[in-house]
């Protein structure tokens, strides 16, 4: 079910997430809910369960139609993600669904591995380099209740105004 994108400032935005654990049918609507949302907004690559109101660190990635990613991995879905290695240093430009208006400028690792749990519960490791790395690293941030505000080096120069849609 697509469901209501939460916008800043809203305050659970800027609330930490709680873990989930082995994931029961609630997880699993919840998992569908942020798929469908995501795929319910174009150029979407991420969301994380907050941004739907959702306070459980669960979060939804595809970059399969983002023409930064060459080799993309199929759909997924972290649960209880942990960032376990990373590597390098990269500034780019991030957008996010609660900030409609805004682009911003973010350094952020360019090779990681997480850690995380699956939709059946197990276990899993996933390791990514570049704009996909960037993306789940973007929506890790969300179960902190970090945005990309919080993260920019300057709010003067780091921040800019999108064009509306
Ligand atoms: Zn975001």
């Amino acid at each position: 079910m697509v469901r209501d994108v939460v916008r800043y400032p809203d305050r659970r935005l800027k609330t930490p997430a709680a873990s989930i654990g082995t994931p029961g049918p609630a997880d699993l609507r919840l998992a569908e809910d942020l798929r469908d949302t995501a795929q319910s907004y174009p150029r979407t690559v991420g969301i994380a369960a907050p941004q739907i109101g959702a306070m459980w660190r669960m979060a939804y990635v595809d970059c399969g139609q983002h023409k930064k990613v060459a080799d993309p991995h199929p759909p997924f879905w972290l649960i209880d993600p942990e960032v376990t290695s990373a590597d390098g240093q990269e500034v780019g430009r991030e957008g996010c669904l609660s900030l409609p208006e805004i682009t911003a400028n973010v350094r952020r690792a360019t090779e990681i591995t997480v850690d995380y749990t699956d939709l059946q519960g197990e276990r899993k490791q996933i390791t990514t380099a570049g704009f996909e790395a960037r993306v789940i690293l973007h929506e890790i941030d969300h179960l902190d209740g970090v945005l990309i505000l919080d993260r920019v080096s300057s709010l003067l120069l780091d921040v800019f105004p999108r064009k509306r849609r």
